[in-house]
């Protein structure tokens, strides 16, 4: 049996991560997430990190061959021969095709496009906030207020808001991701490879409705 790659795509504030760990739970194969992979690299001081640092020194984008390289040492790791899941790549065209090509035998894809209206993005990300002690304890001052206000229920560590949390900030990286992704989402529409999902509901009805989604999708759909 040929290893299944989930290929996750959504918007920032569409929980993309938060489905990614539960689906890698599930599916017991890791969650490669392309953030993780370029601090692990920075941090390590491995070669490609620090052709990837010079980049982001310059305040340039590391380019495309950089990050497919990248990508490729690390689902080389033995622990991805059953597959993984995808998060937060490609980004664009050149970065799909290289990676259609990278996977051709070894694994085959499944495209999940987790679909969330850009107000309801901008509403979810305004509310949001964060713990000092954890980055994964997220509370909303709307969807899940904290017991005691401007503290953590988890751990009681503090809340507080990025400041890039406003609308207006949210709304401007929301259009730079959709101009920049929709041609990947397109390019995989166009083959018949894009399965989308509906976001804008609970987490665990977002999980539910994935978990369907890629049990229907075929085996064959990977190429
Ligand atoms: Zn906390």
């Amino acid at each position: 049996m040929v290893a299944q790659v989930v290929i996750l795509l959504g918007p920032p504030g569409a929980g993309k991560g938060t489905q990614a760990r539960r689906l890698s739970a599930d599916l017991g194969v890791p969650h490669v997430a392309t953030g993780d992979m370029f601090r692990a690299n920075v941090e390590e001081g491995t070669e490609l990190g620090r052709r990837a640092q010079e980049f982001m020194n310059t305040g340039r984008l590391v380019p495309d061959d950089l990050v497919t390289e990248m990508l490729f040492v690390r689902v080389d790791g033995v622990d991805c021969g059953d597959g993984f899941v995808l998060d937060g790549f490609p980004r664009t065209v050149g970065q799909a095709d290289t990676l259609d090509r990278g996977m051709d035998g070894r694994w085959t894809s499944s495209v999940a496009s987790l679909e969330v209206p850009d107000e309801a993005l901008v509403e979810r990300a305004s509310g949001r906030l964060l713990c000092r002690e954890d980055g994964n304890h997220i509370h909303h001052a709307i969807f899940s207020p904290p017991v005691t206000e401007g503290v953590c229920d988890q751990c009681g560590g503090a809340l507080y808001r990025r400041d890039d949390d406003v609308p207006e900030v949210v709304a401007e990286r929301l259009r730079v991701y959709r101009e920049q992704t929709a041609p990947v989402i397109e390019h995989y529409a166009q083959n018949g490879r894009l399965l989308p999902v509906d976001g804008n509901q609970s987490p665990d009805d977002v999980h539910r409705a994935l978990r369907e989604t890629l049990g229907s999708s075929t085996v064959e759909g990977g190429k």
